[in-house]
C-alpha cells in the first residue's frame, strides 16, 4: 500500500526511516488513531487539534498546518481506497546525533499509513473481560506519546490472562484503560475520570460525553474507586478503535449478571448514530 512520509506519498517498501530518529531511539513524539467509517474520517478535527496539542506540550513544532496534514490523509485514504479501518500517524523529532537533549534543528518526521480494520461487532454486543493493574507510567498521560511502555506492561498482563483491557489505578483511584477510558454506570449516573495530566482525553470520551445529556444519562466526570468499579450496575471502556465496549467480567468476576447494560446499549447506539451522521456510514 501507500504511505505518507512528510509530504511524500511512497510505496511502503521505499518508506525509510533513520536509524537515529529520535522517535525511535526514545519514543521522543506523538502519534493518533483516526477511525475511517465508509471511506469517511470519524471526528478528524478533534483528533488532529489534539496532535498539535500534544506536539506543543513536548516543544515539538509541526512543520504543517492542521489543514495541510488532513488534506495528505485525505489522499493516502483515497490512494488505498480504505473503505473502514484506520489511519495511523505519528510525528517524531527526526533524526540527530544521539543526545538526550533536544537539537538545535529539530527536523520532524510525519508518517503514516491506513490499514483495514473492521468494527468490533462481537466483542461490543457480548461485551469483554478486563483485569485490574496498578498505573505505573509517568504523571503527563494526557500527552499522547509514542513512549508507551507502561501500557504495553499493562495490556501484555491482561491478554496473558485471557482479557482485552486493563484497568488501571492510583492508589485506589482507577484513572484509564491501558488503550481505553473507563466508564461505570451506578444508580443511573455515569462516572468517568476527569481529564486530567493522569489520563487521555479520549476522543470517543467526548463523544461519550455529549451523547449523555441526549439519552438522558446523568454524568458525574470525577474519579471513582476500584471498589465502586466492582460494584456497578454497568461498566465499559470506549477507544477509537473499541468504541463503546462493555466490560462483563473483571478480574473473573462478573460486572452486574455478567451482560452488557442497557445504558452502555443506549451509548452504543447513540455513538453509532454519530458515526451515522458525521460519515453517513
Ligand atoms: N487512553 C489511552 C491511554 C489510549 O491509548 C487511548 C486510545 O487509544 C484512549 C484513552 C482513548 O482515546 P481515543 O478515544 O481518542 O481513541
Amino acid at each position: 500500500g501507500t504511505i505518507l512520509v512528510n509530504d511524500q506519498f511512497l510505496d511502503r517498501v521505499n518508506g525509510t526511516v533513520d536509524i537515529e530518529d529520535r522517535g525511535y531511539q526514545f519514543g521522543d513524539g506523538v502519534y493518533e488513531v483516526v477511525r475511517v467509517y465508509g471511506g469517511k474520517m470519524f471526528t478528524a478535527e478533534e483528533h488532529l487539534t489534539r496532535l498539535f496539542e500534544s506536539a506543543e506540550k513536548i516543544f515539538l513544532k509541526l512543520p504543517f498546518t492542521l489543514e495541510e496534514l488532513t488534506a495528505r490523509l485525505e489522499k493516502l485514504m483515497d490512494d488505498n481506497q480504505l473503505d473502514t479501518g484506520i489511519i495511523y500517524l505519528q510525528v517524531t523529532r527526526g533524526a540527530s546525533s544521539r543526545q538526550h537533549h533536544f537539537p538545535q534543528e529539530q527536523n520532524a518526521v510525519l508518517t503514516a499509513y491506513t490499514k483495514e480494520v473492521a468494527r468490533p461487532v462481537k466483542d461490543m454486543s457480548a461485551g469483554v473481560k478486563a483485569i485490574t493493574t496498578p498505573d505505573v507510567r509517568w504523571l503527563r498521560c494526557d500527552i499522547k506519546s509514542l513512549n508507551l511502555l507502561g501500557n504495553l506492561l499493562a495490556k501484555q498482563e491482561a491478554v496473558s490472562k485471557g482479557g482485552f483491557e486493563a484497568i488501571l489505578h492510583r492508589d485506589e483511584t482507577v484513572t484509564e484503560g491501558s488503550s481505553s477510558n473507563i466508564f461505570i454506570i451506578s444508580n443511573n449516573t455515569m462516572y468517568t475520570h476527569p481529564a486530567t495530566n493522569l489520563i487521555l482525553n479520549g476522543i470517543t470520551r467526548r463523544e461519550i460525553l455529549k451523547h449523555c445529556a441526549n439519552i438522558g444519562l446523568q454524568v458525574a466526570e470525577r474519579p471513582f474507586t476500584l471498589d465502586e468499579l466492582k460494584n456497578a450496575d454497568e461498566a465499559f471502556m470506549a477507544s477509537t478503535t473499541a468504541e463503546v465496549m462493555p466490560l462483563t467480567s473483571i478480574n473473573d468476576e462478573l460486572i452486574a449478571n455478567g451482560a452488557p447494560g442497557n445504558w452502555t446499549r443506549k451509548l452504543q447506539e447513540a455513538f453509532e448514530t454519530g458515526v451515522e451522521k458525521e460519515c453517513g456510514a
